[in-house]
């Protein structure tokens, strides 16, 4: 049919040459390499000759947008898409507070105030300004660490996989560890301890069944192979009803009799007593310390609140055999983790600062009220300047009370009290709602319940309410359902 017409349309669009000299494109020219910019154009030229070759009526063609501006337009906007940075903030309004996908904790002002000054600068990482020699870059955290745990020695690694895997591999490569059968935990589809036992060299050997296991279970497994007593901490799931398992103080005890070094994967690691809080029993670091481990492995990344990271704390003794693998090397942490490391772990020297200013702790301790209030106003906020927009019947928005989860392996069961902004579309999904907030000039992450996409304010910072706020308008405004 149309063929003729197309051709005229073909015929019509700019050479991408005219487009390049474009005045307009004179505000982007400077930040972005000409080659780059060329390509663009092309692409956006393509994208256009397609849409012509496709089109199956002349009315269809009379639609389409082929003018200089247009095009302008879009190569802009391709650009800017191109030249930002891939990794970059959003808001996680999800209500999962260490949500691994979304980089499990932000990290304290303190820290990130501490990164600036590091990161473009040298530092004295593995030099001693007093002696003027060469140290090791592990002293900036060491002494700290065993203060705040109680610990005689402290090593820092990549993360708490790595911090398992070295450990076994120095004490136990070649010979056996003993765990229970209700522990031999998978977090987050990769850190599976069978798997990590078999790559460190170490030989698992489990005992007792997955809901019980007794101390003599591990008793009857020890034999002169075996190097090591370790207990995983249970971090993401539990087991109920009729359950034993053995505490460790009582593995300590056994370990002792046969001297064996126990070692505890925690996981988690927290360094507060969350139940001051009303939330459940996590098992602390510090009491791990006191119930005598040998070896206690945790993340930085999670309840602790830093960056990401594997402590390692224990005995004098064990820790140095750690120091000494070659493997070290390759597990290593840079200015970048110690510096935030570091700055995370001095808020922990008095409690009620760390619970204060480390987000993550801040987060979980919030009361319900709070946010409830905080709620009720960016509900009640949205829903005029909606209706002032005239878009109130396209959305209706309120409030709702769902809980939020502690998530990263942490937790499992605790729920919680939490309250949402919700909006629920008249005229589309909400899922086709949350993509489009995926894409803001500040991404937001949310959950999609029914048809209401829910906002939890738990994970929100309240100096970030305008800001979500502001994204949820421009959004809601800018779609043309
Ligand atoms: C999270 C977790 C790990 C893995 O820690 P990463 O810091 O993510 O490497 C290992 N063991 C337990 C028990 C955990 O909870």
């Amino acid at each position: 049919m149309v063929t003729a017409v197309k051709q005229q349309y073909l015929r019509q669009l700019p050479a991408v040459d005219k487009i390049l000299q474009d005045k307009a494109l004179d505000a982007i020219r400077d930040d972005v390499p000409r080659s780059l910019l060329t390509k663009t154009i092309q692409e956006v030229i393509a994208g256009k000759r397609e849409l012509i070759r496709k089109a199956l009526s002349e009315e269809e063609l009379e639609l389409l947008d082929i003018s200089v501006p247009t095009i302008i337009k879009e190569v802009i906007a391709r650009v800017k898409d191109k030249i930002m940075l891939h990794l970059r903030p959003v808001l996680n309004a999800t209500g999962v507070l260490l949500h691994t996908n979304l980089g499990r904790a932000p990290l304290p002002l303190s820290a990130v105030k501490a990164l600036q000054e590091v990161a473009g600068s040298y530092s004295n990482l593995e030099f001693s300004l007093q002696t003027g020699r060469r140290a090791s870059r592990s002293e900036h955290v060491e002494e700290l660490l065993c203060r705040l745990t109680g610990a005689e020695g402290a090593l820092v690694v990549n993360n708490n996989a790595g911090a398992v895997f070295l450990a076994l591999n120095t004490l136990a490569a070649g010979k056996e560890v003993i765990v229970s059968r209700g522990e031999l935990v998978e977090i987050g589809g990769s850190f599976r301890i069978p798997e990590v036992m078999s790559r460190s060299g170490a030989k698992l050997v489990e005992v007792g069944t997955t809901n019980k296991c007794y101390l003599k279970d591990y008793k009857k497994a020890i034999n002169n192979r075996t190097a090591l007593l370790l207990k995983v901490h249970t971090s993401n799931y539990k087991i109920v009803g009729f359950t034993a398992e053995v505490p460790l103080p009582s593995l300590v005890k056994l370990g002792r009799e046969h001297r064996l070094p126990v070692m505890e994967d925690l996981g988690s690691g927290v360094l507060v007593d969350l139940r001051n809080y009303g939330l459940h029993y996590e098992p602390t670091v510090q009491d791990s310390i006191a119930a005598g481990a040998d070896i206690i492995t945790f993340s930085g990344d999670k309840l602790l609140g830093g960056p990401q990271a594997g402590l390692i704390v224990g005995r004098k003794k064990y820790i140095d055999l750690i120091k000494g693998n070659q493997l070290l090397r390759a597990l290593r942490v840079d200015k970048l983790k110690l510096v935030t490391l570091e700055a995370t772990l001095r808020l922990y020297l008095e409690e009620k600062k760390a619970v204060r200013e480390i987000p993550i702790l801040k987060m979980l301790t919030l009361s319900a009220g709070e946010l409830k209030k905080r709620a009720e106003k960016m509900a009640a906020v949205l829903e005029g300047k909606l209706a002032g927009k005239k878009l109130g019947s396209k959305y209706k928005v309120g409030i709702s009370e769902e809980k939020a989860r502690v998530g990263g392996g942490s937790l499992p069961l605790a729920a919680l009290a939490s309250y949402q902004v919700f909006i629920e579309p008249a005229a589309i999904n909400a899922g086709a709602l949350a993509a489009k907030l995926r894409k803001a000039s500040i991404p937001v992450i949310a959950r999609v319940k029914k048809n209401r996409l829910l906002l939890d304010l738990r994970t929100v910072r309240e100096e970030d309410d305008e800001t979500l706020l502001r994204i949820l308008l421009e959004t809601l405004a800018g779609s043309n359902y």
